[in-house]
């Protein structure tokens, strides 16, 4: 994991020069003060010369003049680095969330995955500055202070050493346990994520519900798991800087003792007493950060585990290394045994044959379940087969580029997703940076412009988040309009007018008419009125394509189609 986290260092390694360097050096120049003090005592004060002990001072100054510069740059630059660094993981992490495919958000909670891009990676900039430069630093003063307190009394030195074992055992044993922690943290802030993103994703329905009570519960049982798992974090805080302090502390005073003993039998000088205690605290510096050892870094370290752990998914539908660009589709679409489940051991389709020739319309009509959803979502690879092969034009889709496939795609969804944000940019989604009179033409087309004449802002106006001030009827018109500009040769109609009421679909279905037109159509229908014109209607069940044929030609055979279409007069007859 080192390993991995050291490379994003590369594309900046003269920052990351300078940053540490100057920490080092900065780090070295501290310990010329203690050194200087000593000096002072017991060799300028003595002379009682202000003259040299003036010019001591100005040499002091030059050196704190010099540290400053140094800690300032450290401080920005240091931290230009961390966030560079935080920056491309960020980058990285979104980008493999555009990469992956349905059947890994089939299984995802939308909160838990915004956790991983967020808060997951909010220390990371800090580990990658301070982790490297704390060490460096932390090793060389360490080393430099031990060094210049054995110069001055090895047995002082000795005595201060005693401590390292601690420390050593108090970093090991908690930081191990705040790691995990943080891991149980970010799982815990990702379950509350994802409580949020539910509750007030589907606050209409809570609401309607009446449920508020109950997503109140749920969310406190969440808040409340998170904060025992913080509060265990703080416990062990508090243990271990208590016991790091308490030993330091103890050492110190011990070292005090000593050093008064030593002064009193003559084998020490005031100044040698003074520069060791100084010298005593430059070497616990690093020690006191334990803090951040045992709290940043495991947080950091946890966030890049999850890092990790995402970008080592592989999307299970991508280009295929020698896919090229699709030419300009005709769509001629065609199954050749096409056998797929979501769960390999439950297919949903077999052997499925299909063929549409290009610019027809086929119908899929059948109960609720039977795959139909399932056929349409195949063909812009968002599964894939497990056995046959799908074709347009003859050309096996698996060996199109994604994007020229899906960009000769069009889908309307019974659930249409509109962005928060106006209607054009909502149109616009179809083909981004179309001509404003692309977009009213097809506005227009779709019968938008009704509407869009009526409201003040126009195709500026603002629909509020997934279009939550449209009528279900509007938003259709919009999905359709979007694919107007998109103008793809094919097109899928899932549904598309089922969640409306029959008027307004009678309304959308010229829209719909009009789209289809020279477009290789699949629809779906559940009301039979509105598919009785296709080429061809399907009748699919569980138990695959139970006939087809036109509709006179279903009505006259006396099968499904007419079963299901003498239920559904009736229904509309009552
Ligand atoms: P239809 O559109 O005909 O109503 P679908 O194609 O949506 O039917 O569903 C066919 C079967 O596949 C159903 O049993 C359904 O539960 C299952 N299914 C649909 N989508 C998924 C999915 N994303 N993951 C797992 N199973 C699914
Ligand atoms: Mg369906």
């Amino acid at each position: 994991m080192l390993r991995q986290f050291l490379r994003f260092y590369r594309p900046h390694l003269r920052l990351a020069l300078i940053a540490f360097g100057c920490a080092a050096l900065s780090g070295v120049l501290e310990l010329g003060f203690p050194m200087a003090v000593r000096a002072f005592i017991d060799h300028l004060l003595p002379q009682q010369d202000m003259g040299i002990i003036g010019l001591a001072v100005a040499v002091l100054l030059a050196i704190y003049l010099v540290n400053a510069g140094l800690m300032a740059v450290v401080t920005y630059w240091g931290h230009v680095l961390g966030i560079a660094i935080e920056t491309e993981l960020r980058r990285n992490a979104f980008d493999q969330l555009m990469r992956l495919s349905f059947r890994f958000y089939d299984n995802q909670k939308t909160g838990h995955l915004v956790g991983r891009v967020t808060k997951n990676l909010e220390d990371i900039g800090e580990v990658a500055h301070h982790g490297p430069e704390d060490l460096l630093v932390a090793v060389l003063t360490f080393l430099g202070a031990f060094a210049l307190m054995l110069l001055v009394s090895p047995a002082l030195a000795l005595l201060t050493a005693a401590i390292v074992p601690l420390v050593a055992w108090v970093v090991a044993h908690y930081g191990g346990r705040m790691t995990q922690n943080w891991q149980a943290q970010f799982g815990r802030v990702g379950a509350f994520n994802a409580r949020i993103e539910e509750a007030v994703g589907g606050i209409r329905v809570v609401k309607a519900f009446a449920n508020e009570a109950h997503e109140r519960q749920l969310f406190a049982a969440d808040n409340a798991q998170y904060q025992r798992t913080k509060l265990e974090a703080y416990r062990i805080m508090a243990v271990s800087m208590t016991l790091n302090y308490l030993g330091m502390r103890l050492v110190q005073l011990v070292v005090m003792l000593a050093g008064a003993g030593f002064i009193v039998a003559g084998s020490l000088s005031i100044g040698d007493f003074v520069a060791f205690l100084l010298l005593v605290n430059v070497f616990y510096r690093p020690l006191e950060k334990i803090n951040a050892v045992i709290e940043t870094y495991p947080r950091g370290l946890a966030g890049f585990r999850s890092y990790l752990d995402l970008m080592a998914t592989q999307p299970d539908i991508a280009d295929a290394p020698d896919a090229t660009a699709a030419p300009p589709l005709r769509g001629a679409v065609r199954f050749e045994g096409v056998t797929f489940g979501y769960t390999p051991d439950r297919p949903v389709l077999r052997d499925l044959e299909l063929e549409v020739a290009p610019g027809q319309t086929v119908a899929l009509v059948g109960p609720s379940g039977a795959g139909k959803t399932t056929i349409c979502s195949l063909l812009p690879r968002f599964y894939e087969v497990q056995a046959g092969r799908i074709t347009i034009d003859g050309i096996d889709i698996r060996s199109m580029t994604l994007a020229s496939l899906r960009g000769q795609i069009g889908l309307v969804q019974q659930d249409v997703f509109l962005f928060a944000g106006s209607i054009r940019q909502n149109i616009a989604y179809g083909r981004l940076g179309a001509s404003e009179e692309d977009i009213r033409d097809a506005a227009r087309r779709a019968r938008l412009d009704a509407l869009i004449a009526d409201l003040p802002e126009g195709l500026d106006t603002v629909i509020g988040e997934r279009g939550v001030k449209l009528s279900g009827g509007q938003k259709q018109r919009l999905a359709i309009a979007r694919i107007f500009l998109m103008n793809p040769p094919i097109l899928i109609l899932d549904e598309a007018t089922s969640a409306l009421d029959t008027e307004t679909e009678r309304a959308i279905q010229q829209a719909l008419a009009e789209l289809a037109r020279g477009r290789t159509t699949l629809v779906i229908a559940h009301r039979l009125a509105t598919i009785r014109d296709a080429d061809r209607i399907l009748v699919v069940t569980e138990q695959g394509i139970a006939e087809q044929g036109s509709h006179a030609e279903l009505l006259a055979a006396d099968g499904p189609y007419r079963r299901l279409h003498a239920a559904q007069f009736a229904a509309a007859a009552e």
